[in-house]
């Protein structure tokens, strides 16, 4: 997929924004958060223009993820944190506000002020067997 002249982060692949590059390669970028949830926290992108993960060629999507261990090790060293999250926001619903895709890469440390609102449910009798169904249906 072309850049896109009106995409905040196809203008930091072209060069036009500057940003602290970590990483670099012909199909994938990485480069610091300009608003971190912690110190450390990074952005892996794809070169492309995707807006949101499943529009990705499965290809493509591997050429961006084959840095993800290499990254959080980084991050890990460089940081001294103790754990990290990797999040991908799709949609706004889901929080998404830059649209092409990035995996954010955030450093933890116990006490620090990130905090997941994590509301886990539980499924009444015979629903997940019924909703798996219908998952393994659609990636056929
Ligand atoms: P989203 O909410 O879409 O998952 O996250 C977008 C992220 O992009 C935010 O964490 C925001 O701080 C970061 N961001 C937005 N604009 C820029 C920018 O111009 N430069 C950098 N380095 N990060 C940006
Ligand atoms: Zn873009």
């Amino acid at each position: 997929m072309g850049a896109r002249s009106d995409c905040i982060f196809c203008r930091i692949i072209s060069g036009e924004i500057p940003a602290m590059k970590v990483l670099e390669d012909e199909s994938a970028l990485a480069f610091l958060d300009i608003g971190p949830l912690a110190e450390g926290h990074v952005l892996l992108i794809p070169k492309a223009h995707y807006e949101t993960a499943d529009e990705m060629p499965p290809d493509a999507a591997a050429a961006m993820l084959r840095h993800l261990p290499g990254l959080i090790k980084a991050v890990r060293a460089a940081t001294g944190c103790e754990g990290v999250n990797v999040l991908q926001n799709n949609g706004r619903v889901a929080h998404q506000v830059v649209p092409h895709v990035h995996f954010h890469i955030i450093p933890r440390k116990s006490g620090d002020a990130f905090h997941f609102n994590w509301p886990a449910g539980t499924y009444p009798q015979g629903r997940m067997e019924q909703l798996g169904r219908a998952i393994r249906e659609q990636l056929t």
